[in-house]
């Protein structure tokens, strides 16, 4: 059977994604590093939210313990209009390398299932990473599942974000109103 780490972005991404790859007859290993989310109190509630959704589907859940936006921002600062692709990448970059520690065959992303997420970052900088990493990035296009993970974490109560992470997407949701 495939072993594949999987990168985790939330409880409710993890929710339908897991199940997912387990009809493929994938191994999944999750993986929570996400020094993009801001403030520490949403860090705190998304990685609690990851932990519920891990422990009902008797997933194992690998966690960054040192949560550090420095290095986040310094990652991402750059050219206009690449915040995204860098930060999906750094992230990525860091599945890669645990999937080869963890002996997994490949790795992905529960970002895969999100509608508002930049799909060609996910799959540029996941291709990327598995050839510096010499591991295989799965990508599939999830977002047909997005409403069923919805309707799970709704039905097992897992927090659910209202913004995608970083204070600038924050800020977006207010922006313009
Ligand atoms: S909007 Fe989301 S993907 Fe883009 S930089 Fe912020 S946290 Fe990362």
């Amino acid at each position: 059977m495939t072993r594949l780490m999987l990168h985790v972005c939330c409880g409710p991404c993890a929710s339908a994604t897991i199940p997912f790859w387990r009809q493929r007859g994938v191994d999944p290993v999750g993986l929570f590093f996400n020094p993009n989310i801001h403030p520490l109190l949403e860090y705190r509630r998304r990685l609690t939210g990851a932990h519920e959704v891990a422990d009902m589907s008797r997933v194992e859940l690998v966690t960054d313990e040192a949560y550090d936006p420095e290095v986040w921002f310094g990652s991402v600062a750059g050219e206009a209009g690449t915040r995204c692709s860098r930060c999906i990448g750094l992230r990525l970059e860091r599945t890669a390398r645990e999937a080869v520690a963890l002996d997994c065959d490949a790795f992905s992303t529960t970002l895969a299932i999100s509608p508002w997420q930049d799909h060609e970052a996910i799959a540029t900088e996941g291709a990327q990473a598995a050839e510096r990493h010499g591991v295989e990035f799965a990508y599939e296009d999830l977002r047909p599942l997005y409403r069923e993970s919805r309707r799970l974490s709704r039905e097992w109560g897992i927090y659910r974000q209202k913004y995608c992470g970083c204070l600038v997407s924050e800020w977006e949701r207010y922006r313009g109103s």
